[in-house]
Order: C-alpha cells, then structure tokens, then sequence
C-alpha cells in the first residue's frame, strides 16, 4: 500500500510551491488508491501560528483535497500535530543517544568556526566532528561550565545514494553532509528530527516533496537507518524530489512574490477548477495536446514518475487563462452562485440566498453574459457592479468618456426616443428598435450609436452587451442614464 503524506509548518500564508506539493501527493495517492496523511509540523513556537494552521486548512479544503488520516479527521497514529508528541520525540532521541547514533555536542557556532579558522580552512564549512568521542569527564567539565548539550546525528563516512523517484540515482559523498543537529540545548525536537519519526510511525512509503529539501535527504536517510535498527522504523521510505517554482526573471518563485500567495489567488477569483489544474502543470502535464482537465482526469492520469525534474514556471497568464476556461465550464446555476461573494460591495447579502429578489432576478440574467466573458471572479464588480447601483451612484470611467464622440448626444437622444416608445422591452425588440432610429433613422455607424449608450449603462466600455445590460435594468433606470449622460 502507497502511503504519502503533507506535512507543512504552519509559518504564513499559504503558498503555491506547498499546495503544489500537497497536490502531487494526493493525486498520487488517490490514483493508486493510496493513504494520504495529513501533518502539520508546529515544532517551532517562535513561528508557527494558529492562523497560518487555519489558513492551510482552509486552503485544502476549498481546493477539494481530502485527507484520509490527520489533522482534524484524526486515524490511527496520532495526534497529528507534532506540538503534541513531545514524548514520543523525547524517548527516541535518548535511545538514538544510548545507542550512539546520535551525541553531546557542546561546540558552540563561534568555536566551531575558530576551530576551521585555525586550520585554514573557510569558516562557514559547519559542524566539524569536534564532540564525537568526548569522555564522560570532558563532558562533565563542559557541564561545569554551565554548558548545555545539543544532540547530533553521526553521520557516517560513507557514500548516501539512494534513487529519486523523480530524479533516479543521487549519491551524496561522504564528508559532505556534516553531523547536524536533532535536538536543541533547550531539549526542544528539530524538524530533522521529528519528520523522520513520524514519517516512520504512520509507515509513510513515499516522502514527495519539494527540491528544496534535497539537501537534507543524506541527513533523513541516515536517521532512518537508524530508527530501523531500532526497530521504530518499518523500512526507509522511497524520496522524490518535485521541482522548483521559478517566477519573474526566472527567480526562483518565493513565498513573498504575490503570485505564490494562495489567497490572493482566491480573492482575485481563481476558482479552485481552475488552480488546481494549473498548479498539477507546475512540474507535470496531461498531456502534449491538452491542458485543461478536471480533478477526476487528473487522478486519473496523474502518476508521480512522470513528474518532471526541471524547473517548472509559474507563468500567470496561462494560470489565468485555464482559469477562464473553467468558469466557462460550470454550471451556469453554480457559477451564478459563486459570483455572489465577489459583489458583496454592491450587493444586500453575502450569499445568492440572502440576496433579494430583484437582486437574484437581475444576477440570473446577467450571469449566463458574464460568463463567457471573464477569467476570474473578481472581475464581476468591473463587469456586472453596474448593474446594482442607482444612477446616481454609476461611477464612469475617465477613458471611457474621452472616447465619446460629438455625435453622442445625438444617438443618445434617439435612443431615449426609441426605448421610450417601445411597448415591449426586451432584447428581442429593443435591438431592431434602436436599430431603426440610430443606425437607419439618424445615420450613425453602429459602433457610434452604440457605444454612448454603452458608456450610459455602464460607465465603462467593458461588460456585457448593452442590449442586454438595457433590458435587465428596465426602461425607467436606462432612460434616468442617458439623461444622466447627456447633462
Ligand atoms: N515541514 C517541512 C516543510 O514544511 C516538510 C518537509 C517534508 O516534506 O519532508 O518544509
């Protein structure tokens, strides 16, 4: 049986480099019909906060990727929080101590770095060996000095290699992955730590996760190992390294940039269709004539040995431009529901339930307009906003404006003339009706006809036809927007 796990520190917001990683081990796991566990790794105080754990959350779950054991859902190994699982860390460290896997170490950063001083060599090469094979009196010596131990892992003086699901075979040399810490003076876990321990508790047989941490697999190998012979470990599981995230400039995509922030993706109106399926491409594709695929496809397809090691790009406008495609793809009851938050500033409610009737009489016949017409949700206040103020209230677009011709006032006239008289008004009759007065009646060309009462609508030149926007504000609101234009 597959198991593979996400198991984020929760230090900020959530990003695309850590979804993508959650994304790929949950593909991977429900297309092998795997476990997918869910951790999170909160050993360090100073910067895990409730709010990022909740923010994470959250983000899972609007993204639809469910977790079979872990936080929240609980299962058979937790707590799943390692804030809560001190004494299990505490009790492996002191056998991995008694054993000799692991050691005092008493060097501080400044001895160290004299120490390579000293032997000519570059001072920032790290952790030099010195405390290996300390006596029980040099150890007793340093105690009196009121010094206080950290525990390092042996590393052994040997080759690592192991194959990369992602990469095939990395060897590390010997020498190169100096002997590093487990746990601090203080007696508090390191990250180096507790991921191996738990990724051996819950038998984890696939750790998938970023390049970045490529560095530290010598080190977890090594733990493994140990924790093997210990007998806490079933086996070392397999390793496979997803690519880096490159951004602007081909820089490598940080938390910091906007485009890794998650929730900025949501707030501009990413749908979750949408970033799913552009954040699988970070690294994979479905295949050579189509990008665009549902979560099911993705499971379907999605295999980790396909994922590729070069670095991936996160390119926005792609990101943006798949997200259209699936809003095109929704159901138009569905999509016309999930518009509603992106409105609230001009709306009664923040939910189509709570909206009134007039308000839901107006969106069901917009929406299906909008529809074809936007690549994220937050562009409905620009697109749709209009539709829900006063006249009174219509802000218009300077740029808009400027391009109103001299012949304006006249079609706008013709216009109010035209809808005035009109019997029945809906698209069907205001179009020939309008028609017949500016284009036939008055000889403007249809674009200088229709583009003033397009900017009287809507105070913009974006949105949906102003035939439509016409017949969904009703005669009386139309006409009350040429007068206000033509003042
Ligand atoms: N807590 C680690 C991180 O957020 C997880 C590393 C891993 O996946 O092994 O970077």
């Amino acid at each position: 049986e597959i198991r593979v796990r996400f198991c984020p520190s929760p230090t900020g917001t959530p990003h695309v480099g850590m979804v993508r990683t959650c994304l790929f081990n949950w593909a991977y796991a429900r297309h092998v019909g795997g476990t997918f566990i869910f951790r999170i790794e909160d050993t360090d105080a100073a910067r895990d906060s409730e709010e990022s754990y909740h923010q994470i959350l959250d983000s899972l779950r609007w993204l639809g990727l469910d977790w079979d054991e872990g936080v929240e859902v609980g299962g058979p190994h937790g707590p799943y929080r390692q804030s809560q699982r001190g004494d299990i860390y505490r009790k492996v460290a002191a056998q991995l101590l008694e054993r000799g896997y692991a050691y005092e170490s008493f060097s501080t950063p400044e001895e160290i770095e004299a120490r390579h001083r000293e032997r000519g060599e570059d001072p920032k090469l790290g952790y030099d060996g010195y405390d290996r094979n300390l006596t029980e009196e040099q150890k007793a010596a340093y105690r009196a000095e009121g010094r206080e131990p950290v525990l390092r892992m042996r590393m052994p003086d040997e080759d690592i290699t192991f194959t990369d699901v992602i990469r095939g075979d990395i060897t590390f040399r010997a020498g190169s992955t100096p002997d590093y810490v487990i746990v601090r003076a203080n007696g508090d876990p390191l990250y180096t730590l507790t991921n191996p321990i738990d990724d051996a508790l819950t038998e984890v047989t696939d750790v998938l996760r970023g390049e970045d941490l490529l560095s530290s697999t010598p080190r977890q190998i090594v733990l493994y190992r140990a924790l093997e012979e210990l007998g806490i470990a079933k086996w070392t599981p397999r390793f496979g390294h997803m690519p880096y995230v490159m951004g602007e400039g081909n820089k490598k995509l940080s938390k910091r940039d906007p485009e890794s922030n998650l929730l900025l993706h949501r707030e501009r109106g990413m749908i979750p269709e949408g970033l799913l399926n552009y954040l699988a491409l970070l690294g994979w594709s479905f295949s050579a004539e189509r990008d665009v695929f549902s979560k099911e496809e993705l499971v379907e397809h999605f295999d980790i040995h396909n994922v590729n090691p070069n670095p991936a790009r996160f390119d926005d406008k792609k990101c943006v431009a798949i997200n259209a495609d699936h809003i095109r793809l929704l159901d138009v009851a569905d999509y016309t529901r999930r518009l509603v938050p992106y409105l609230s500033e001009v709306l009664s409610g923040g939910a189509y339930e709570e909206l009134t009737d007039r308000e839901r009489e107006i969106l069901d016949a917009a929406a299906p307009l909008a529809q074809t017409r936007m690549q994220l949700l937050g562009e409905a206040r620009d697109l749709l906003g209009f539709l829900f103020v006063g006249a009174a209230e219509l802000e218009y677009n300077e740029k808009a404006l400027s391009k109103l011709r001299d012949s304006a006032p006249e079609a706008l006239r013709g216009a109010r003339e035209a809808l005035n008289a009109l019997d029945d008004f809906t698209p069907e009759t205001i179009k020939p009706a309008l028609d017949a007065a500016l284009v036939e009646g008055l000889g403007i060309k249809p674009r200088f006809a229709f583009g003033p009462l397009f900017v009287a609508m809507t105070g913009t030149n974006v949105s949906i036809p102003v035939i439509d926007s016409i017949a969904i504000l009703g005669r009386e609101e139309a006409v009350a927007r040429i007068d206000q234009l033509l003042e």
